[in-house]
C-alpha cells in the first residue's frame, strides 16, 4: 500500500513513529545514517586544484611563461627561474581570493539554509531542513515551503501551491483522508504535501515519508537548475571595462616596445619588458579582489544582523533613497501587553509589564475582580480561545511562542485566572479559519457542554465593527445603532491615540446543527463584545536610524495594518511623521490608480491599514518617481511587493520561507535599525571598490607611463622585466585588498545616495587616475633621470626608480581613502593598510638590500642619502594634489 492510501495509524506503524511525541534524538541519527541527508543533490563544484590552475588561463600570462621558458633556454636561468616563481606567487594569491570569495558566498548560502518546524523528543523545535528524516513529524503554516514529501494529518483550511512540481499555479486544498484513487497524479493526491511546495493559507501537520532525492522533487531535481546570478551590476561593468583596459595597456605596451626598438633597443630584452609591463599593468586582480571586498562587506553586515541573499543587492542598498518598512515588529518591539480592556460603556486598565502573568484589574484606579464582571470576563475568555499562541516560562523570564498579539491577549486572560487547559475544558474547539493580514481577523467555532455552538471572531475593531448587527452594552444585548457604532469608534480612537494596538472580539450564537464551512459564513451579523487595547513600544534606537537615514538623504515610510490613529502615535515618536508630510489610509489607496499615488506619494510618510496588495502599489508609484525603494515584509502577501522592490527585504524571525525568498536582504533580528546598518555598509563596499579600482589604476598608468616616457627620451630602460613583475606583486596585492576593508568616510551617511546609473569613474575618479598615475610615472622618470644622469651605474638608477616607483604608490594609497584629499584622514585608523604597507616596503627592501636577492632582481643597495631623493619623488605626486586641493577648498572659504 502506498501512503496515500494509509490512515494515520497505518503510516505511524510503517515509519515507527508517533505523533505526540515525534522521533527520538538517537532515533533521528539512525534514520540519518540510513536514509542520508534530507537534500537535493548538486552538481560538482570545481577543485582546488582547478581553480589554481585556471589563474594561468590568461592570455598574457601564458605569453609571458613562454617568453620566459624562451629566456631560460638561451641561457638566462636566474631571470627565468625569478619570473616564473613571481607568477605562481601571483597565481596564489588568485587563488586564495578566489577560494575566499566562494567560501563567503557558501557561507552566505547555508545562514539562508531552509529551516522546518519538527517535533522531537516531546518538543516542537526549529531544525535544518536538511536535518529531516522519514517519520519526522513536521507542522506548517501560511508561507512556509514544505521541507520533505509529507502525508498530511492535520489540515485546518490547509491550502498548498504546487507548481514547482505540477506546473499548476491554483493552490490545492488539502485534506487527510486517506484516497482510494488508482495512482493518483501529484497533483491528485489531496493528502500529500510535497517537497519544496508552498503553503499559501492555513496551516497543518504531517509526518514524513520521503526525504531528499526519493521525493517528488528529488525525483525531478535535475531539471531544476537553480542559475540565479550572484554577479552584481557593477562586477559586470567592470568585466567590460577589464576588457577596455586589457586592450589600452596592451596597445600602449606595444607603443612602448615598439619606440624602445626604434630608439635602438635591443628586440628581445624588449619584448620580455612589454610582456611584464602588460602582465603588470593588466588588472586580473581586479574581479577577485572585487568579489573579496563584497563579500567581505557581506560578513560585516551579517554581523550587524543583516544577511545579502543577492549579492547584486549590496550594491543596490548603497543607492536607496526611500525605506518603506512594516511598523510592527520592525519599529517596534513586537512585545504586547494589554493595557486596557473596554466592553460596551466601561473600561477597564491592567497594570503589569511584558508576558508576566502577574497583574490586576482597576476599574477607574480601584482594584475590580474581573471574573465578577460577566462581558469582561467573556472579552478575555474568548480572546484566550481564539488564539494560537503559548506563554511559556524560559528562565525566569516569561515568553511567547507565537504570535505576540495573541500572547498579550492570553496574558491578559492569565491575570485574570483563566487558563487555556480550563476553557478547553469546557469548549471544544471544532472549526478554526486562521488571521490573514488581509481579512484582518481569525475566527473559531466552539462548543460547549450543551452542544451549543458559537463563533468567535477576533480581529481589527473597524472591520468587527462593519460585521457586527448587535452590542453587548452593561451586559445586555443591543442592536449596534449609528450611535453605538460612534461610540464604539470613539473608545477605539481613544485607545490608538495613547499608541495602543487594538484588538476587538465579537460571537454570534449557531444552531447545534449548523455546519459552517467558509469565513465568510461565520464571520458576519456579529455582537460586538469589546476592545483590548495593547501597548507595543517602539524599539529604542529607531528614532535615531530614522533621523540618520533622514540626514542620508534617505525617507523612511511606516507602512502598517494597524490603525490609522495607532500609527500615527507611533510615527510621530519615532520622527516619521513630520510636519507637513501626509496619512493615507488602505481604503482611500484603493481607490487610486498608481498614477493618481504618485502625484502625491512624495508627501506621504505613513500608509495606515493597508493590505499587503497596497505595498506593490506603493513601491510602483515610489519607482515611478525615480526611488530606488526598499521595502519589508513577512508573510506569502508581502511577497510580490518584495520582489518588485529594489531592494527586498525580509524579517528573520517573523518571516516566512516565501518572504525570505522573495528578498534580497534578511534582517535576523526583524529590526529596522538593521536596514540602515546595511544601507550604510553598502555605501562603503562601494567606495571601497571605487578606492582600490583608483588605487590600481592610477598605479598601472603611472608603471606604463614611466617605461613610455622613458622610450620617447631614448632613454635606457628604467626598470628591467622583474622589477616590473616584483613591483606588480608588491603593491596590488596586500593594500589593493586591505583598501577592500576600509572603514567609512566620516560623511557617508551624510551624502544624498548615489545615483543607480552613476558610473565607477563619476565624481572626479577618473581624473584623480589619470592625474596622480601620470604624476607618479612622471616622479619616477626624474629620480631614474636625476640618477642616470649623475652618472652612476644603470643598475643603481634602475633600482631608485623601482624603489621610487613602489613608495609612490604606497603613499598614494592612503591618499586613496579618502574623497577629499589625504590629509582628512588618520592614515593609522585602517591597521590592515598600516601592516599591508609594511609588509610591502619589507618585500621591497629585501630584494634591494638583501645581497643573495639582488642579482635576481638586478638591484643595487641605495645609499641613504639618495632616499632623499626617492622620499621627496614618492611623495611628490600626492602632496602636490592634496596642496592643491587644500588650496582650492581655501580660496572657495575665501569667496
Ligand atoms: P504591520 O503591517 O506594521 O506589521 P500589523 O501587524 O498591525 O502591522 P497585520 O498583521 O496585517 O498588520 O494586522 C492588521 C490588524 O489585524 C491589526 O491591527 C490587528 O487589529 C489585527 N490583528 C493582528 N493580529 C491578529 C490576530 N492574530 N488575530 C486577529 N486579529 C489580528
Amino acid at each position: 500500500m502506498k501512503f496515500h492510501e494509509m490512515n494515520e495509524r497505518e503510516i505511524v506503524d510503517v515509519l515507527k513513529t508517533d505523533c505526540k511525541t515525534g522521533l527520538s534524538e538517537k532515533e533521528v541519527k539512525n534514520r540519518q545514517k540510513q536514509h542520508g541527508l534530507n537534500v537535493l543533490e548538486e552538481g560538482e563544484k570545481p577543485s582546488a586544484l582547478l581553480i589554481f590552475f585556471s589563474q594561468f588561463k590568461d592570455f598574457m600570462v601564458l605569453v609571458l611563461l613562454g617568453a620566459t621558458l624562451i629566456s631560460g633556454l638561451l641561457g638566462e636561468v636566474i631571470d627565468a627561474i625569478a619570473i616564473i616563481a613571481i607568477v605562481v606567487i601571483n597565481a596564489f594569491l588568485g587563488f586564495f581570493q578566489e577560494r575566499k570569495a566562494e567560501k563567503s558566498l557558501e557561507a552566505l548560502k547555508e545562514l539562508s539554509a531552509p529551516q522546518v518546524q519538527a517535533l522531537r523528543n516531546g518538543k516542537w523545535e526549529k531544525i535544518l531542513s536538511k536535518e529531516v528524516v522519514p517519520g519526522d513529524i513536521l507542522k506548517f503554516s501560511s508561507g512556509d515551503r514544505i521541507g520533505a514529501d509529507v502525508r498530511l494529518i492535520e489540515s485546518k483550511s490547509l491550502e498548498i501551491e504546487e507548481s514547482a512540481l505540477t506546473g499548476e499555479s491554483v493552490p490545492v486544498q488539502k485534506f487527510t483522508e486517506a484516497l482510494r484513487v488508482p495512482n493518483p497524479g501529484i497533483g491528485d493526491m489531496e493528502n500529500m504535501a510535497f517537497m519544496g511546495t508552498l503553503v499559501t493559507r492555513g496551516n497543518g501537520m504531517g509526518i514524513v515519508v520521503a526525504t531528499g532525492m526519493k521525493t517528488a522533487m528529488g525525483q525531478i531535481a535535475d531539471l531544476l537548475q537553480n542559475a540565479e546570478s550572484m554577479e552584481t551590476p557593477l562586477q559586470r561593468r567592470l568585466e567590460q571595462l577589464g576588457k577596455i583596459l586589457i586592450t589600452v595597456a596592451l596597445l600602449l605596451t606595444v607603443l612602448v616596445v615598439g619606440v624602445g626598438v626604434l630608439q635602438g633597443h635591443d628586440l628581445y630584452t624588449m619584448f620580455l619588458a612589454g610582456v611584464s609591463l602588460a602582465v603588470a599593468a593588466i588588472p586580473e586582480g581586479l574581479p577577485a579582489i572585487v568579489t573579496v571586498a563584497l563579500s567581505l562587506g557581506v560578513q560585516r553586515m551579517i554581523k550587524q544582523k543583516a544577511i545579502v541573499r543577492k549579492l547584486p543587492a549590496v550594491e543596490t542598498l548603497g543607492c536607496a533613497s526611500v525605506i518603506c518598512s512594516d511598523k510592527t515588529g520592525t519599529m517596534t518591539q513586537n512585545k504586547m501587553t494589554v493595557t486596557h480592556a473596554w466592553t460596551g460603556g466601561s473600561t477597564w486598565t491592567l497594570d503589569g509589564g511584558g508576558y508576566s502573568p502577574e497583574g490586576s484589574f482597576y476599574s477607574r484606579g480601584e482594584k475590580v475582580n474581573p471574573n465578577s464582571i460577566k462581558p469582561l470576563q467573556q472579552l478575555l475568555t474568548f480572546g484566550m480561545l481564539c488564539n494560537h499562541a503559548e506563554v511559556l516560562e524560559k528562565n525566569g523570564d516569561y515568553v511567547v511562542d507565537g504570535d505576540p498579539t495573541e500572547g498579550a491577549l492570553l496574558v491578559a486572560a492569565m491575570k485574570a485566572g483563566l487558563t487555556r487547559e480550563g476553557l478547553l475544558n469546557q469548549f471544544q474547539i471544532v472549526n478554526e479559519f486562521p488571521f490573514d493580514s488581509q481579512r484582518k481577523m481569525m475566527s473559531i467555532i466552539i462548543k460547549d457542554k450543551n452542544g451549543r455552538q458559537f463563533v468567535v471572531t477576533k480581529g481589527a475593531p473597524d472591520v468587527l465593527l462593519g460585521l457586527s448587527t448587535s452590542v453587548l452594552w452593561n451586559d445586555r444585548q443591543q442592536a449596534m445603532t449609528k450611535e453605538r457604532k460612534q461610540e464604539v469608534q470613539q473608545a477605539v480612537e481613544g485607545l490608538a491615540a495613547d499608541a495602543l494596538r487594538t484588538i476587538a472580539i465579537g460571537f454570534k450564537p449557531l444552531s447545534s446543527a449548523t455546519v459552517i464551512l467558509s469565513e465568510h459564513e461565520a464571520e458576519k451579523d456579529l455582537t460586538f463584545i469589546g476592545l483590548q487595547g495593547m501597548i507595543d513600544p517602539p524599539r529604542p534606537e529607531v528614532k535615531t536610524a530614522v533621523k540618520e537615514c533622514r540626514d542620508a538623504g534617505i525617507k523612511t515610510v511606516m507602512i502598517t495594518g494597524d490603525h490609522v490613529i495607532t500609527a500615527k502615535a507611533i510615527a510621530s515618536q519615532l520622527g516619521i511623521l513630520t510636519p507637513g508630510s501626509k496619512v493615507i489610509e488602505g481604503k482611500t489607496l484603493s481607490g487610486m490608480s498608481v498614477e493618481e499615488l504618485e502625484d502625491v506619494v512624495e508627501d506621504v510618510s505613513v500608509f495606515a491599514r493597508v493590505s499587503p496588495e497596497h505595498k506593490l502599489k506603493i513601491v510602483k508609484a515610489l519607482q515611478n518617481r525615480g526611488h530606488v525603494v526598499a521595502m519589508t515584509g513577512d508573510g506569502v502577501n508581502d511577497a510580490p511587493a518584495i520582489k518588485a522592490a529594489d531592494i527586498g527585504v525580509a524579517m528573520g524571525i517573523t518571516g516566512t520561507d516565501v518572504a525570505k525568498e522573495a528578498s534580497s536582504l534578511v534582517l535576523l533580528d526583524d529590526n529596522f535599525a538593521t536596514i540602515k546598518s546595511a544601507i550604510k555598509e553598502g555605501r562603503n563596499i562601494y567606495e571601497n571598490i571605487r578606492k582600490f579600482i583608483r588605487y590600481l589604476l592610477a598605479s598601472n598608468v603611472g608603471e606604463i607611463l614611466v617605461m613610455l616616457f622613458a622610450m620617447l627620451l631614448a632613454l635606457p630602460l628604467p626598470l628591467v622585466p622583474i622589477q616590473i613583475l616584483w613591483v606588480n606583486l608588491v603593491t596590488d596585492g596586500l593594500p589593493a585588498m586591505a583598501l577592500g576593508l576600509d572603514q567609512p568616510e566620516g560623511d557617508v551617511m551624510k551624502r544624498a545616495p548615489r545615483h543607480p546609473k552613476e558610473g565607477v569613474f563619476a565624481r572626479g575618479l577618473g581624473w584623480k587616475v589619470v592625474s596622480r598615475g601620470f604624476l607618479i610615472g612622471l616622479a619616477t622618470l626624474i629620480a631614474f633621470m636625476t640618477i642616470y644622469y649623475r652618472g652612476d651605474d644603470l643598475a643603481y638608477a634602475q633600482t631608485i626608480a623601482f624603489a621610487t616607483l613602489v613608495l609612490a604608490q604606497l603613499i598614494h594609497v592612503f591618499d586613496c581613502r579618502s574623497e577629499k584629499s589625504i590629509f582628512s584622514r588618520n592614515p593609522f585608523e585602517n591597521k590592515y593598510l598600516v601592516w599591508a604597507v609594511i609588509s610591502s616596503l619589507v618585500l621591497v627592501m629585501g630584494v634591494i638590500y638583501y645581497p643573495p636577492l639582488q642579482p635576481i632582481f638586478h638591484t643595487v643597495a641605495i645609499v641613504p642619502k639618495d632616499w632623499m631623493l626617492v622620499v621627496g619623488m614618492a611623495a611628490l605626486p600626492t602632496f602636490l594634489l592634496a596642496g592643491s586641493f587644500l588650496a582650492s577648498k581655501t580660496k572657495k572659504n575665501m569667496i
